[in-house]
């Protein structure tokens, strides 16, 4: 070996390839190689209109598992004091009787997670990524990639080639590079989009979110100011741009209706941006000198908040497998490391996908049977502290090992 110009490049600094960078403190310091590349600016402020996609107008419901994670990465402390805590969840149906409450309280924890608008989260990720002694390399288009006998070869827009024996590819769910070495994603609409915004209200939030489910599709109010909440309001597509067109006064209104007066009166609405929902998965993960890692191996339908959430404990796992590879002087690109990853997180990355997956559907579909079923559920749900606790365990990304403190190690 030895010709490689890196150990490791990660080929995009989103959310995913930003937290790889941290996770893998201990093999940095112990003389790993590593490159970050962006086709992107990585010195934006938080209100500069150009950002990697990660880092756009959203907020990103965070798990107590993130946060702990987040804070063993140190960026935790660059967006704690501007994360909400989620003390209290409401989950009701539209115009049916179930309800069903969580409480922070109830789980020996201080909140069920936070809400940080992605700006936030941007700045704490990649605020002290030059200190970090990674060649950072930003607005570095990659045009192509090609596995060779030692690893993986990049060739940049500019001409360049450059050679890793490891490369993850953290670049999103449309890049289309790994399509080019012939590993395609399984694309499943929902035949949905989801509605973007943030809303002002007369009363103050107290910490409470709202999950509210109609036949038309969920929406989530997550507090994130005092009277401010963000809003995710999936709807289907076609009916998505009637909405996108609406006043701020007739748009309130639509929204009003459909969450009820439980978290006070809608005085204000901020830009609106839409998303199409799918469930899109890749056929391969690992090969040998190649991860997929975040969006480029799985995005999930946001209804339960988890697809960084997930791809932060793929990268937890990723990093652990890797570290102990490098100090035991294993190439880091060797398929039986990452496969070993790969079989981990197979069962942590089935149940959350099930889950974000299933919720939807069940919560959507106007048969009169899925509604009592859903409403049994929730009631269910509300008398039984067991399967509420289990829920809240799941929200909380509690449920897998790696989110535990120590559970990686
Ligand atoms: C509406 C909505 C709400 C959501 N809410 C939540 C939530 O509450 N909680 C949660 O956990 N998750 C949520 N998610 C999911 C979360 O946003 C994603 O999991 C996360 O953004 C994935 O980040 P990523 O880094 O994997 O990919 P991306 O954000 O797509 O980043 C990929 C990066 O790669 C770069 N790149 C791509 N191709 C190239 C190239 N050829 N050369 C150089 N650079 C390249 C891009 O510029 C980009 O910066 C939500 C998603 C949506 C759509």
């Amino acid at each position: 070996m030895g010709q490689s110009n890196y150990d490791l490049m990660i080929l995009g600094a989103g959310m995913t390839g930003a937290s790889l960078v941290h996770l893998l403190h201990r093999a940095r310091e112990q003389g790993m190689r590593i490159a970050l590349l962006e086709r992107q600016s990585l010195n934006w402020e938080a209100d500069a209109i150009e950002r990697p996609p990660s880092f756009d107008g959203r907020a990103t419901a965070l798990s107590w598992g993130t946060r702990l994670l987040l804070e063993q990465m140190n960026c935790w402390q660059h967006i704690s004091d501007r994360a909400c805590a989620i003390e209290h969840i409401q989950v009701s149906d539209h115009g049916r009787f179930g309800q069903t409450h969580l409480h922070a309280s109830e789980q020996d924890t201080e909140a069920l997670g936070y809400i940080v608008e992605n700006a936030v989260l941007g700045y704490g990720l990649l605020k002290d990524l030059e200190s970090t002694g990674v060649t950072l390399m930003p607005n570095t288009q990659v045009d192509a990639v090609q596995m060779t006998a030692d690893g993986a070869s990049l060739t940049l827009s500019d001409g360049d080639v450059l050679s890793t024996r490891l490369l993850v590819m953290a670049d999103g769910a449309r890049s289309g590079l790994a399509a080019k070495l012939g590993i395609n994603h399984q694309r499943q609409s929902y035949g949905t989009s989801a509605i973007v915004t943030q809303v002002k209200t007369d009363q103050p939030h107290q910490h409470w979110a709202y999950e509210r489910f109609s036949d038309a599709g969920p929406i989530a109010f997550l507090p994130l100011h005092q009277r401010q909440f963000a809003v995710v309001w999936t709807l289907p597509e076609e009916t998505v741009d009637d909405v996108m067109a609406l006043s701020d006064e007739d748009f309130l209104h639509q929204l009003q209706q459909q969450i009820g007066h439980r978290l006070g009166n809608l005085m204000q609405v901020g830009e609106r941006a839409t998303y199409p929902l799918a469930l899109v998965r890749s056929d391969e993960q690992v090969r040998r000198s190649l991860v997929l890692l975040g969006n480029a191996a799985h995005s999930l339908h946001p209804v339960a908040g988890q697809g960084f959430n997930l791809a932060l404990r793929d990268t937890a796992v990723l990093s652990e497998h890797l570290t102990r590879a490098w100090q035991a002087g294993q190439s880091p690109g060797d398929l039986s490391v990452l496969q070993a990853y790969a079989e981990q997180q197979q069962r942590d990355q089935s149940n959350t996908i099930i889950a974000s997956d299933l919720l939807p559907k069940i919560f959507s579909h106007p048969g009169k049977l899925t509604a009592i079923v859903r409403d049994a559920g929730l009631m269910g749900l509300a008398a039984v502290p067991v399967a509420r606790r289990l829920l809240a365990l799941h929200a909380m990304g509690l449920g897998q090992k790696a989110a535990r403190p120590g559970g990686l190690s």
